[in-house]
């Protein structure tokens, strides 16, 4: 079964979400408007006629989740429809992006009382191949990118580990990655908790548990189907794989008062967001030539961006004025990749 070519719009959906104010925010400077749109108030400058209202920007998106929409929303609407294509064979992608503190890690993998997205995924796919193992197979692997580096997070003492082209150059391998079998849905809830905590994560003047790393979680999933539907002797694998990525922080470098190792991971973490963007914004009809070999982060997605594939990019922001910067360089990141 070939799928038909999608759209730009099939192929990439674009979600912003707010967390809550913080009771140390006092003042929001960023709200939802409507299921769809964004206003980011922008106090600091007036317009000649004092108005300050006119300096007001909207921005629209596929989908707007704001400081109230539950984990199960989000994962509803952004992902459930992946874990289908998944099982028939097809690769998609869902990215968090945004600062620190903003949520990424919240919506990705939440904690046991509000799971999040990459847990509710595997939970899904585990009830879809239930009492169906002889013809299923689903394996998980979690890896971080800090520094241009890989890391295996379901196994932190490997050091680090190298990526391999196979000859033809159109599929490409972690050497050594671990790839874990399991139907739990609490083991892999501790799996993920565990792997986070391997997580580099180093203080910036910014932000105390700021993650300088990319979170690459790989679920794979292979079923074995028939060559011919008269014949069920001779059998193929079809697989398909879905990749959930908690990315590193979006801050820029200069923000955080970064200064030698600090400025040298920022550089190496812009260069994977920009090349990031650069694919994005292609699967959006944007760009047409991309070059994947830019950053780790594209060589590892290359096919799950290229082909015909589903993205969705969930950018995360905070409601606080003090945030007010940040917030307003990760909706025009996301506004780039959503209507070029
Ligand atoms: P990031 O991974 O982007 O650095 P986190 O996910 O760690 O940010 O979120 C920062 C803090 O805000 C955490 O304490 C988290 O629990 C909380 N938080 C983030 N988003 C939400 C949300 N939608 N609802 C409730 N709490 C949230
Ligand atoms: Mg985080």
């Amino acid at each position: 079964s070939i799928r038909p070519p999608m759209s730009a719009e099939e192929r990439l959906m674009v979600a912003v979400r707010i967390r809550p104010l913080k009771p140390d925010e006092t003042t929001r400077a960023l709200y939802a408007v409507d299921k769809k749109h964004i206003i980011l108030e922008d106090t600091d400058k007036f317009d000649v006629t004092r108005q300050k209202r006119a300096l007001d920007k909207r921005y629209s998106f596929d989908v707007v989740f704001g400081e109230n929409s539950t984990q199960e929303e989000v994962y509803e609407v952004t992902t459930s429809r992946l874990v289908k294509d998944v099982l028939n064979g097809y690769n998609a992608t869902v990215f968090a992006y945004g600062p620190t503190g903003a949520g990424k890690t919240h919506t990705m993998v939440g904690d046991p009382n509000q799971p999040g997205i990459m847990v509710r995924a595997l939970n899904d796919l585990f009830e879809a191949v239930k009492d169906k193992e002889d013809e299923y197979s689903v394996s998980m692997s979690y890896l971080e990118i800090y520094n241009e580096q890989i890391r295996d997070l379901l196994n932190p003492q490997s050091g680090y580990l190298e990526l391999r082209e196979d000859a033809r150059g159109k599929s490409i391998q972690v050497a050594g990655l671990s790839e874990i079998s399991t139907t739990s849905t609490e083991e892999v809830m501790q799996l993920l908790q565990k792997g986070n905590k391997a997580r580099t994560i180093e203080p910036t003047a910014m932000n105390r548990t700021s993650s300088r790393s990319h979170a690459l979680l790989s679920v794979t999933v292979r079923h074995s189907v028939p060559v011919d539907k008269k014949d069920h002797l001779r059998m193929r694998v079809r697989q398909g794989r879905l990749f959930m990525i908690d990315l590193a922080g979006s801050e820029r470098a200069n923000k955080t008062k970064n200064r030698g190792k600090r400025l040298q991971e920022g550089a190496h973490i812009n260069r994977s967001l920009l090349a990031l963007g650069n694919c994005i914004n292609a699967l959006s009809g944007g760009a047409r030539y991309v070059n994947y070999r830019d950053s780790k982060l594209t060589r590892l997605l290359k096919e799950a961006l290229s082909g015909n594939c589903k993205t969705v990019m969930i950018a995360h922001v905070s409601p606080s004025i003090a945030q007010k910067d940040e917030s307003r360089n990760t909706l025009l990141y996301a506004d780039r990749a959503n209507n070029i």
